[in-house]
């Protein structure tokens, strides 16, 4: 709908304006912008062993965590929770990517908790922040969120030794029908695959739920990017595919702990990535929604350790 709108056209939003005076914005494709300086953590904090060289250390990939490593994910994923919370309350046109890493950046230090992001692998920010076609990865910069964009915000902080991941996607301002569509739709499919986590069940049970909900609807599942183990360490060497991938096999089992995290498009699922190294985007540039729970498996079903603070 929006796609074949004119300049002189009234705005979809129904203001009476025309479109270029008013939505058109941020139908526009997003742009690289300036990045800051790197933020310092105070040494107070325990820093993740790659937060210098930007190399994570081998060790332990295994998903499958001991019950005390559990215990202390859960405190990790209420932090994570909490400190998205306060991100997502930033969200309004003119607020600048950069403000809210700012805010994620300060929240952790009052927490006493490292932004695991930063650093990692050499990424400079201490969230992502992927706006309108940008799946996943967005650097933090100088532009100025506009009023009819959708941002995801993730965040991963390290407290106690572990790693607590989650991220949500928001309005800013008034958005389209069909923007608000694809996040709705990818909040219910998120929540169908932690749903369908049944431990002694093949891993691939996930993205099955997932693309069954989403795929029916016109909508695609973004394959390169899949969920991933988390523990000690921020990445652990399980992969959990969005899509339905009937050869990913390995059976959930209790204790094991990872992320679900569909990133769904409206048009094309296949991405490029900016000169950043970082910045994935669609290639078609149609929008794109993600959302992010770290869980458990349980004996029963699966336990999710980021709940948001409203939703406990
Ligand atoms: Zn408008």
């Amino acid at each position: 709908m929006k796609t074949v709108l004119r300049s002189n056209d009234p705005c979809w939003c129904g203001s009476g304006r025309k479109y270029k005076r008013c939505h058109k914005l941020s139908d526009e494709p997003v742009r690289p912008g300036n990045v800051s300086p790197r933020r310092s953590v105070p040494t107070s904090i325990v820093h993740p062993d790659y937060a210098e060289g930007g190399v994570p250390g081998s060790g332990s990939t295994s998903a499958i965590q001991k019950p005390e490593v559990i215990e202390r994910m859960r405190r990790a994923g209420r932090m994570a929770a909490e400190v998205l919370a306060l991100a997502a309350a930033e969200v309004a046109p003119g607020v600048t990517t950069e403000h809210i890493d700012e805010v994620v950046h300060e929240a952790c230090i009052e927490r006493g908790v490292y932004p695991s992001t930063l650093g990692y692998k050499g990424y400079p920010k201490s969230c992502c922040t992927s706006v309108n076609e940008v799946i996943c990865h967005g650097i933090p910069d100088d532009r100025a969120l506009r009023d009819g964009d959708i941002i995801n915000i993730d965040v991963t902080v390290f407290v106690d030794g572990v790693h607590g991941d989650t991220s949500a996607t928001y309005p800013v301002g008034e958005i389209a029908p069909e923007s608000q569509e694809l996040i709705d739709a990818t909040r219910e499919a998120t929540w169908l695959g932690i749903r369908a986590v049944q431990p002694e069940r093949p891993i691939g049970d996930i993205g099955k739920s997932i693309a069954g909900f989403v795929e029916p609807m016109g909508y695609g599942v973004v394959r390169v990017f899949g969920g991933h183990g988390i523990g000690e360490r921020f990445h652990t060497s399980l992969h959990i595919p969005h899509y339905y991938e009937p050869r990913a096999d390995t059976l959930l089992k209790p204790n094991m702990v990872f992320t679900v995290e569909p990133m769904i498009t409206m048009g094309s699922y296949h991405h490029r990535v900016w000169p950043d190294a970082w910045t994935a985007v669609t290639t078609d540039l149609k929008r794109t929604a993600q959302f992010e729970h770290t869980v458990v498996v349980t004996k029963t079903g699966a336990e999710v350790l980021t709940l948001p603070p409203e939703s406990r």
